[in-house]
């Protein structure tokens, strides 16, 4: 299970303090969606939802919407 960023919406394990993509430390558990980020210069779902980093992301997190 994943906790998703509340910055940028990176999902990281339950147990990380630290947001490995953008270094933040807030989280939320209220989150719906994945959307894996694989070559961020290729994708073209990284440009829509300005991703600049290889990564898992949840569509939406809280109150935040990709
Ligand atoms: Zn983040």
């Amino acid at each position: 299970m994943f906790k998703a960023c509340r910055t940028c919406g990176a999902l990281v394990k339950r147990d990380a303090e630290v947001c490995p993509v953008c270094g933040g430390t807030s989280f939320s558990d209220d989150w719906d969606g994945i959307v894996i980020i694989l070559d961020p210069k290729e994708s073209y779902v990284a440009r829509i939802l300005g991703r600049e980093k290889a990564y898992i992301y949840a569509i939406r997190v809280g109150g935040y919407t990709a």
